[in-house]
């Protein structure tokens, strides 16, 4: 099924006018663990691993049986809950948790997730990653008939449909709130004796499961159960919800059976390379993109360099298979965070400069290759080939491991909107112009497939979402219109943080 932006509907949104403070966008990393008498501390250490899915707020709520026990911080993992005593505070033989990721405007704290909500069968906590593409517009039905939103977060819908649901069991309840909604997710959620895990009708955000002894894990990534020691035992299916209890573990189907679709740049950028999506290393993957990207688009140089770290594994790949010797020639100062959790530009630009150095003696007077994995509104490729010249390179050939991003992104990676994308308002020799590089080529569509092992001709092989790429969404889109990732605005309460 494929879907193209749809114009915003002609309702006016009065009292929904303008919001402060955040916007509904953001990619995150989610955890739950059940039946671990430590939940709380292991929790911790898989947001450690995630921690790369979001940086801005981290938060975790425990639950004892009864009462549950929230923490929710702004900043880092290992600055917030590197002390025992708030480990000790979070009591319970089960724990869900989130990284949070905004890239827009200020995050404030009544933003961090896990959200919680009491509903008439008890407390519910909920952790997600992703977007809801229809949240404004559920918003606006929940407010008219009386609900009290007390957060900007997409997420907050699910606990209104859940406390609305005149379902009896909460796992119902929870089936019949995800059935209302648009978009993507993975979510992680615990009620006082059950967690639950799903993720949307097309799987585009990434769910594993794990074991840990007798407890099972629920993680975006198998970097976070490698971490904790837990085994990987599947990934959660698209459109499906996983209950665990007392007795186990159970799976529910509510949605028609469709093929999975899961989100393309998860292989290329957001994913850490050390995990494991679909049975394939993103390592791998990423290594095998170099590779096609050498052979698709070669350059006459003698040094191949990488913008750490995300083009790394690309360059490797397009070492070897172009024989070119790979150095680092750029040196990664990795106390600064990622460049896109600036929010403005002009700190985003800043941030690249602080972030990257050049190692002089590998790229002075030589013809160099620089690979990254991808750009989006071409802040780093800019600066960094400044630098590479600066540094004394007399040619910089850029080579981009994935194609040009022409449209916006709605499921939660947030990338910008169409007039700030820079391949979606000039051509391959502009481009090259704005960089200021000797030559430019991006990997193909097809080139990206063809590293996942897949054919993008083949209708009958696996597709990926790559909107990104080619426009076609994957999803409706109902809150959002063709101008692109522009939703509708909240409420007119701006905080200071
Ligand atoms: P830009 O500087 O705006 O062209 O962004 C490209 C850089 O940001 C590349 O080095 C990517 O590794 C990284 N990147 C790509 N997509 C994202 C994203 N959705 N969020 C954060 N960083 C990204």
């Amino acid at each position: 099924m494929k879907h193209t932006a749809q114009p915003v509907q002609s309702r006016k949104l009065t009292h929904l006018s303008r919001m402060g403070d955040d916007q509904l966008r953001e990619e995150c990393g989610v955890f739950g663990i059940f039946g671990h008498p430590d939940a709380a501390a292991i929790t911790t250490l898989g947001l450690h691993a995630l921690q790369h899915r979001g940086q801005e707020a981290a938060g975790i709520v425990a639950c004892d049986g009864s009462t549950f026990h929230s923490e929710r911080r702004m900043g880092l993992v290992g600055d917030n809950f590197n002390k025992q005593k708030v480990i000790d505070r979070l009591q319970g033989d089960m724990a869900i948790g989130h990284n949070r990721y905004s890239t827009t405007g200020d995050t404030v704290l009544r933003n961090v997730q896990p959200l919680f909500a009491d509903l008439d069968t008890g407390g519910f906590a909920i952790a997600h990653n992703g977007n809801i593409t229809n949240a404004l517009t559920l918003r606006e039905e929940l407010i008219s008939s009386g609900a009290i939103c007390q957060s900007t977060s997409d997420t907050e819908v699910i606990l209104h449909l859940l406390s609305r649901s005149r379902k009896r069991r909460i796992v119902e309840r929870f089936i019949d709130s995800i059935r209302q909604i648009e978009g993507a997710y993975a979510l992680v959620s615990l009620s006082n004796d059950i967690m639950i895990g799903a993720r949307d009708p097309v799987g585009i955000r990434p769910l594993v499961i794990g074991k840990l002894g007798d407890s099972y894990v629920l993680a975006s990534e198998t970097c976070a159960l490698d971490i904790v020691g837990a085994k990987f035992l599947r990934e959660v299916e698209n459109g499906e919800v996983i209950s665990i209890t007392r007795d186990g573990l159970e799976s529910h189907r509510p949605f028609p059976k469709r093929p999975a679709q899961p989100c393309i740049f998860e292989y290329i950028y957001f994913a850490r390379p050390d995990s494991i999506i679909d049975g394939r290393s993103v390592y791998d993957v990423r290594k095998q993109m170099g590779l096609q990207l050498a052979r698709e688009a070669p350059a006459d140089a003698e040094v191949i360099v990488p913008i750490p770290d995300s083009g790394i594994p690309a360059a490797i790949g397009y070492s070897q298979e172009s024989g070119i010797p790979f150095e680092l020639g750029i040196i990664r100062n990795h106390y600064v965070g990622r460049t896109f959790i600036e929010p403005e530009q002009r700190i985003r630009a800043l941030g690249v400069k602080l972030k990257h150095s050049a190692n002089a003696r590998v790229i002075r007077g030589k013809r160099i290759v620089l690979i990254d994995d991808s750009v989006v509104r071409g802040t780093t490729s800019q600066k960094i080939v400044t630098l590479m010249y600066e540094a004394g390179a007399k040619e910089v050939h850029m080579r981009i491991a994935s194609p040009p991003i022409t449209h916006s992104d709605f499921y939660g990676i947030d990338t910008p909107t169409p007039k700030e994308l820079l391949a979606a308002n000039n051509n391959l020799e502009e481009m090259r112009g704005i960089m200021g590089a000797t030559s430019l080529a991006f990997l193909s569509i097809d080139g990206i497939y063809r590293a996942v092992g897949y054919d993008k001709r083949d209708p009958l092989a696996p597709q990926f979402t790559d909107h990104c790429f080619t426009g076609d969404y994957p999803t409706t889109l109902t809150d959002h219109n063709e101008e692109g990732n522009e939703p509708r605005q909240l409420s007119l309460l701006s905080e200071v943080m």
